[in-house]
């Protein structure tokens, strides 16, 4: 029987609704900009617009959706948005059941991109999955045996901030060398600024204007042989290949797989990636660490098999 799912994603930047009924292929697909001046409710409003598109007149069967931001997913409720005022403890399923009639499964957006590339992506068919995404932040998720692993206080897979270099620069949340203070694309972007040089491949690309450097940037720059870049890279990828060691000899998972812009970064990220990881973790253990596949979708396509889950278990 083929059921009508609604995928919703409210993501940093965008937020995203799509329709499926398959495993495969989106009925429709809606991106929008995160509405400014922020607030809950003009979030809530703007996606509610753009399912109600979507749906034109239809009744989904379920409801899943991937949050930027910490949830209770066994209540279903938002606990807080670190951007967005106004979100702390909302019952995001509850609103969305009273307003398209339909159950809703909810889960932070890093736990829905492991689940998403766990049953429709490049960890199909392994029994367990540690999913990261590399890009603004660092986040990470495990799912075994088709379930989330989230932990008692709902905050497992946070690789972004485990410890690999003490001695290492200061991150946001306080401790020295995280594996996000180094590998994640504005950190590299600062550090890069702080130290580049005149005349540099660095200086070249961004005109001399330090302003302009991004993650992408440091990249290209890496790639023409910019010291400085170069050594970013490296770094970047070092650590978050330190953490996929040290996550592998607590977990052992069967496979990792690796999204996020910073991994467009290079051949050259993914070798010291792989050489990190591989030196970290003891040597009984098969590291096997994969590129996502569903891309930007990999939280959509984890949303769809959170309603999945979520009308079966009704
Ligand atoms: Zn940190």
């Amino acid at each position: 029987m083929s059921q009508l799912i609604l995928a919703l994603d409210f993501g940093g930047t965008k937020f995203a609704a799509a329709l499926t009924d398959n495993r495969d292929s989106w009925i429709g697909k809606e991106l929008l900009p995160a509405p400014a001046p922020a607030s809950a409710q003009a979030d809530y409003a703007g996606m509610l617009a753009m399912a109600r598109k979507l749906l034109a007149g239809r009744q989904a069967a379920a409801i899943g959706v991937s949050f930027g931001g910490p949830v209770d997913a066994a209540r279903n409720t938002v606990i807080l948005s670190h951007h967005v005022q106004g979100w702390e403890q909302v019952p995001l399923g509850a609103w969305l059941q009273r307003d398209l009639g339909a159950p809703a499964a909810i889960d932070n957006d890093a736990n829905a991109g492991a689940l998403g590339e766990y049953t429709y992506g490049a960890g199909q068919n392994c029994s367990s999955v540690f999913y990261i995404t590399v890009s603004t932040g660092v986040g990470g998720g495990l799912v075994a045996d088709g379930r989330v692993w989230h932990g008692a206080d709902g905050m497992a897979g946070e690789i972004g901030h485990m410890q690999v270099d003490p001695a290492g620069p200061l991150c946001l949340c306080g401790k020295h060398g995280c594996v996000e203070r180094l590998a994640s694309g504005p950190y590299m972007a600062a550090d890069a600024r702080a130290q580049m040089t005149a005349g540099s491949a660095l200086w070249e690309l961004c005109a001399g204007d330090a302003a302009q450097i991004t993650g992408q940037l440091v990249a290209a720059a890496a790639n023409r042989g910019d010291e400085v870049a170069m050594r970013l890279i490296e770094r970047s990828a070092t650590a978050l290949g330190r953490g996929i060691g040290n996550t592998a000899n607590i977990l052992n998972p069967q496979r990792f797989v690796v999204g996020g812009g910073v991994t467009k970064a290079g051949s050259r990220w993914w070798q010291v990636l792989q050489a990190a990881a591989r030196a970290t973790a003891l040597p009984e253990i098969t590291v096997d660490i994969a590129p996502a596949q569903l891309i930007d979708d990999a939280p959509l396509w984890g949303a769809v098999a959170l309603a999945r889950a979520a009308v079966t278990s009704n």
